[in-house]
């Protein structure tokens, strides 16, 4: 069955076609909004796709990446106007998400109006969190009345990583102990227990967590106060301090783009240097405590742009950790692991691996399994 897989992000939109029996990537594009409308970007993306798909095979499914289904959604959905609500209703948990997936449902819907749409959410390979993981420590009235816990996210991409680490590494899959961290512009880490998330760094919103490219992760809750009344600041821009000014890009007063950082630290840019390494600490430090509920580690696994680009950052996260077991093998690690089938370690446990993250591939194979239901 060839499968469009849809994934929309707040920076780009990707569109991918697969022939899910075999798997095989046919089509791929990536294009970023760089200051254009979502519409016209969509529009730019839809024309590609049309111009490649009258050569080839006509789709069959669509399956579209929505970033949050609260509660509601555990497993992939046949969209329909009441999924669509319910997409809506969970909105004010991810206002800069789920309205983007709602626009490409409508746009892909209106461009393939006979196919059947899936959607795939990011949040449901967390729906395994025990209550003691997902619970806040606050009054638990706002988790009954207004669903507020902490959800997680970049599911698609930790599921799919650790998989392929199971995989490569004939883990027995009813006992593998997996870390998987996905750094991208967000970044978040996850233990995955015999296939099943049972912790993450990202709660309510994508922005609790790890130091990002542009966003804090964790602060003290007192800070928002503290910006309120010394600062005059309201909360939609004490949001946007902490989302679009913070992170890598707050700590270096310079980028939030790791590569300008790590050049600018060569060139002895104290700033990049220390942002750099807090953000190194703050992942490491996250990672120690995600062998808590796991009990051990089999493998930890680096994803995302940064992670699989940057050997810098691994080196960095492995020496804090190396009280763990961990070692690198430094040539593995320069070269990415891709002769070594992703491992960048030596042959101590638990591996090391570098494993680049295709979100697209699973919607597709998530779709066609809907499908074939
Ligand atoms: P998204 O989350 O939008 O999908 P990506 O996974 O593509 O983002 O990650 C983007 C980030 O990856 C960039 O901001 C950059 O910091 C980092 N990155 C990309 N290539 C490299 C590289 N060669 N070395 C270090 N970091 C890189």
């Amino acid at each position: 069955m060839s499968v469009l897989s849809v994934n929309c992000g707040s920076s780009s939109i990707k569109l991918a076609v697969f022939e899910t029996h075999g798997a095989e990537c046919l089509f791929r594009i990536q294009l970023d909004l760089n200051g254009r409308t979502y519409d016209e970007t969509m529009t730019e993306a839809l024309n590609q796709l049309f111009v490649w798909s009258h050569q080839a095979q006509p789709i069959e499914a669509i399956g579209h990446r929505i970033v949050h289904g609260g509660e509601i959604f555990q497993k992939p959905t046949v969209i329909n106007q009441e999924v669509i609500d319910g997409i809506t209703s969970v909105s004010s948990l991810a206002p800069l998400h789920n309205p983007i997936g709602l626009l490409g449902i409508k746009r892909l819907q209106e461009a393939f109006p006979e196919q059947t749409h899936v959607a795939v959410f990011d949040t449901a390979f967390h729906q395994t969190l025990p209550e003691r993981a997902y619970l806040y420590a606050i009054p638990q009235k706002l988790y009954r009345d207004y669903g507020v816990r902490r959800y997680g996210f970049h599911g698609l991409s930790h599921r799919f990583v650790s998989q392929e680490a199971e995989k490569r590494l004939s883990l027995p899959p009813s006992t593998s102990r997996i870390i998987t961290a996905h750094l991208g512009n967000g970044c978040s880490a996850c233990a995955v227990l015999a296939g099943k998330s049972i912790e993450t760094t990202m709660g309510l919103s994508p922005s609790e967590g790890l130091v990002m490219g542009t966003r804090s992760g964790d602060v003290d809750p007192g800070l928002h106060s503290f910006l309120a009344e010394k600062l005059g600041l309201n909360l939609s821009e004490i949001q946007s301090l902490l989302n679009n000014e913070s992170g890598l890009l707050g700590l270096s007063e310079l980028s939030s783009d790791v590569r300008e950082l790590e050049a600018a630290s060569d060139r002895g840019h104290a700033q990049a240097s220390l942002a750099l390494e807090i953000f190194a600490y703050r992942l490491a430090r996250q990672i120690a405590g995600l062998c808590v509920p796991l009990n051990g580690l089999d493998a930890l696994v680096f994803a995302g742009g940064i992670g699989e680009n940057s050997s810098r950052l691994r080196q960095q996260v492995a020496q804090w950790l190396s009280h763990l077991g961990l070692e690198l093998d430094d040539t593995k690690n320069q070269n990415h692991g891709i002769h070594h089938n992703g491992i960048i370690s030596t042959e101590t446990k638990p591996a090391i691996m570098v494993i680049p993250t295709d979100e697209e591939s699973l919607i597709a194979r998530e779709t066609a399994q809907k499908m074939s239901h």
